[in-house]
């Protein structure tokens, strides 16, 4: 029997709390360790250092290497109220799908996973390795709460031999994914009117010189795919996604700044791609610029460096999801997650989870029942398994 009702009022409680990427989220985790302390499991907390926001790590089970990590973040990205048909934050039921948001991503699998603490706890006598709950905060904008996970591990003196990243994949096997690093570049131009525009830098017009630049770089790429890649497409790719700039049509802007991201595949260095955009800059862009204005300048700043997934399909997760689920060959994903921090501590990492990898993000988001019971049957089977002779 699963225990579908239990999960929906965690989900419903979870869904609650808007716990929007960059928010504290204090309140979340003490939801969520008074839950577990109802069932008497160990948690322990581990703080970012603006003592804010919290990463958070239950144990079921021996305190010691080994062992399988259900991996959840506690952040959900924002939501437009004029695009969805009620509050996003609180938790609607239509036809067996429960919409809100962060209900799939993932907030979902989070409920699953506690749903299951009374079930673990259980059979916690008969563990020989142990099931952790690893909870995280800003998955969303740059996976800061894994990045600080290595550390926390470090402090508690054991390390999990297999992740379960529980992202929205359909319960299907995936096992990498691109690294993304995240940046800002920051224009400084010189002001002035419009009709004079002898001796002064246009910010805007240097924004569009360093885009065509990394447009040129993002082509380069696009002409040398990675052979055999399972990456769609199998190439390392540039975004300018939001450019800021200008106050009015007869000002000379002396400000823009875009935000712009790379996803490099496993075989390019994403930070020699970003250093071949600096060394222009640097070595061409600005002493032209400075020749006309001695204090324009142009200053990129890293805002996160999320590491990729390496494809493992030989991993002991992956024989784990095979053996407990499926039997689906396993793929590789476009989106970034808490994985490739999980897998560089040396932990074996799967990113697997239930729900629509095409509902993420979207208004009216949702999981359904269905998808929640799927996600407690195999949950079910992995505490089964937990208790068996049986070798990862
Ligand atoms: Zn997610």
């Amino acid at each position: 029997m699963t225990n579908l009702a239990e999960t929906k009022h965690l989900l419903k409680d979870l869904v609650g709390f808007p716990s929007i990427s960059g928010k504290p989220n204090k309140d979340i985790i003490e939801y969520i360790s008074k839950y577990l302390a109802k069932f008497n499991v160990k948690t322990s907390i581990d703080a970012h250092h603006d003592g804010k926001r919290f990463n958070l790590l239950a144990t079921i089970g021996p305190e010691k290497d080994g062992g399988v990590v259900l991996s959840s973040h506690l952040d959900v990205v924002p939501a437009n109220p004029n695009l969805w048909l009620s509050d996003p934050f609180i938790l609607r039921e239509k036809k067996h799908r429960l919409i809100g948001r962060g209900a799939l991503d993932m907030k979902g699998f989070l409920a699953c996973t506690l749903a299951m603490t009374e079930k673990y706890k259980a059979i916690e006598e008969k563990l020989n390795k142990p099931i952790h709950f690893a909870l995280t905060f800003d998955e969303e904008v740059g996976s800061f709460g894994a990045a600080q996970f290595g550390k926390f591990f470090d402090r508690l003196g054991f390390l999990p031999k297999i992740a379960i990243i529980g992202e929205p994949t359909g319960m299907e096997p995936f096992i990498g994914h691109k690294a993304i690093i995240e940046l800002t570049s920051e224009i400084t131009g010189s002001t002035g009117h419009a009709s004079n525009t002898r001796g002064k830098v246009n910010a805007i017009c240097v924004a569009s010189k360093m885009i065509t630049k990394i447009e040129e770089i993002a082509k380069t790429c696009s002409q040398k795919p990675e052979k055999n890649s399972s990456f769609e497409p199998p190439y390392s790719t540039f975004n300018i996604g939001k450019v800021n700039g200008g106050e009015a049509r007869n000002i000379i802007p002396n400000f823009c700044n875009f935000l712009w991201e790379i996803r490099p595949v496993p075989s390019d260095d994403g930070q020699s791609l970003l250093k071949l955009i600096n060394n222009w800059v640097e070595g061409s862009l600005l002493p032209d610029l400075q020749s006309i204005d001695p204090k324009a300048n142009v200053k990129t700043t890293l805002l996160a460096d999320v590491p990729g997934m390496e494809a493992r399909p030989q991993s002991s997760a992956m024989r784990l999801i095979q053996r407990l689920w499926t039997n689906s060959a396993p793929r590789v994903v476009s989106f970034g997650t808490d994985g490739g921090y999980f897998q560089k501590y040396g932990i074996e990492t799967i990113i697997f989870g239930p729900g629509k990898m095409s509902q993420m993000h979207q208004p009216e988001e949702y999981i359904s029942e269905f998808e929640i019971e799927d996600c407690l049957k195999f949950l079910i089977k992995l505490g089964n398994y937990m208790i068996s002779d049986e070798k990862f």
